[in-house]
């Protein structure tokens, strides 16, 4: 029996695997699980040598590759140093110089960072922050939340609350307080003769009347800025993210942007919110943050908020721990992440990166049963049409026959790769996704 088989048949047994119905792997012609031996740069490995390139950056995480050598540099040296203390009363050199680094990059706006390990629990932060926060100031009926249709803002029964994906939601419904939801600015929703940014005003005017009969019970709007990842790579106007400050102000309402899919240089800019001209009262960061390598998340907010919480009384304060909270070694390895982004000149980079990807998804982008091909920074992503339920399965699987992981959400393609493709990995990235798309088809 190969190490690949033996690996993979002691996984089955024993991981219960996310994001998948485990029958789907057991059945004899069903879904491929791959053990990976080892990883460098775009490409995973197996047991056998086969290699794929990891074109969704292992779940959006992996910024700089795998096994990046500076990043690995970086960690050993923490390693030799500290690799964790309590964070309550103790504080380490890495999680200050973090947070000082972070604030920086917001222009100084969101100065105070509140730490985590996971996506979910920073929505939670900021959920639970914004609410104690209105109750600090002597508004506690401000106890509803804001999303958007389509929205993903984790998995835990707090963060479904804010998350409109049926597929994850309904079965723990009864679970669940939800949040209002309320139009998407999609700009695939545009009808004829309306542009993007028409849309985003259409989306904003719902928004506004909402909050006008509302807000007064209402502490929060939750939204991931550009691009709702989760939900389909749907892509929007900045222009939604300008009125939707405006009128958060007008109605004294906190905006939380959920940037942990879309931060990080994703979505063409450090941060999406910039290319808006807007700040948040809470910006929720995690997926890229160590580069891929280990878990942190983090809430940056205002010293309006972090003011608030100033008191004697302990109930004042922010009530909120993790064990892990503020790790030594992801923080170490988010600080070499930085500096890669300051050496190398990411952001200027990934403007040609993405240019030439565009480029090279010509043929493709005309492909007769290819709708709404769409782009921003690193996320490039297009629907099919008329593709059947096992559209997604087919296509991952035909792809990883071509050396290529992708993994479509029901009937939408996207590709999403670490930042650090060559010029032959671009081809095969763009060439492959053709032909896994017309084999798919076929
Ligand atoms: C992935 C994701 C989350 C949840 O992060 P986890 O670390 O998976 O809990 C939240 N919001 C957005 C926008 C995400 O993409």
């Amino acid at each position: 029996m190969s190490a690949n088989r033996r690996l993979l048949d002691r996984s089955l047994a024993a991981v219960w695997h996310p994001c998948t119905q485990m029958q789907h792997h057991l059945a004899a012609d069903g879904l491929p699980l791959i053990p990976v031996q080892s990883g460098e740069g775009v490409w995973l490995t197996d047991f056998d040598g086969r290699r794929y390139l990891d074109g969704v950056s292992s779940w959006w995480v992996n910024l700089f590759g795998h096994r990046n050598p500076r990043i690995n540099a970086a960690l050993r040296d923490q390693l030799e140093t500290l690799e964790h203390v309590i964070l309550a009363g103790f504080t380490h050199e890495p999680v200050v110089q973090l947070s000082e680094r972070l604030s920086a990059l917001t222009g100084g706006a969101l100065g105070h960072a509140f730490y985590a390990s996971d996506g979910a629990s920073a929505t939670e932060i900021a959920l639970k922050m914004s609410h104690h926060y209105w109750r600090n100031t002597g508004q506690p009926e401000k106890t509803d939340f804001l999303c958007l249709e389509g929205s993903y803002h984790g998995e835990t029964v707090g963060a479904l609350a804010v998350t409109d994906v049926a597929l994850f939601k309904d079965a723990y419904a009864p679970l669940i307080r939800p949040a209002a939801v309320l139009p998407s600015p999609d700009a695939r929703l545009a009808r004829d003769g309306e542009t993007a940014a028409d849309m985003a005003r259409r989306a904003a005017a719902a928004l506004e009347a909402h909050l006008q009969a509302h807000h007064g019970h209402i502490a929060a709007l939750i939204v991931e800025p550009l691009i709702q990842c989760a939900t389909g790579m749907a892509m929007h106007d900045p222009l939604y993210l300008s009125l939707a400050r405006q009128a958060c102000d007008r109605y004294g309402v906190h905006l939380i942007c959920d940037e942990i899919a879309v931060g990080f240089g994703r979505s063409g800019t450090f941060f999406a919110h910039e290319q808006a001209n807007i700040r948040p009262d809470f910006l929720c960061l995690s997926k890229g943050i160590t580069g891929g390598y280990l878990p942190l998340s983090v809430v940056l907010t205002t010293d309006t908020v972090y003011e608030a919480f100033l008191d004697d009384a302990v109930t004042r304060g922010f009530l909120h721990s993790h064990s892990y909270t503020g790790n030594a070694l992801a923080c170490r390895a988010a600080l070499a992440t930085l500096d890669i982004f300051e050496q190398d000149g990411v952001i200027a980079a990934n403007r040609q990166l993405s240019e030439r990807l565009h480029q090279l998804l010509e043929p493709l982008r005309q492909h007769p049963r290819v709708r709404h091909y769409r782009r921003r920074g690193m996320i490039l992503a297009f629907d099919v049409e008329g593709a059947d339920a096992s559209f997604s399965r087919r296509f991952y699987k035909a792809g990883l026959e071509r050396e290529l992981m992708l993994r479509p959400i029901g009937n939408t393609v996207y590709l999403m790769p670490p930042y650090v493709l060559s010029e032959d990995e671009a081809r095969h990235l763009c060439q492959g996704t053709l032909a896994t798309l017309e084999a798919t088809l076929a």
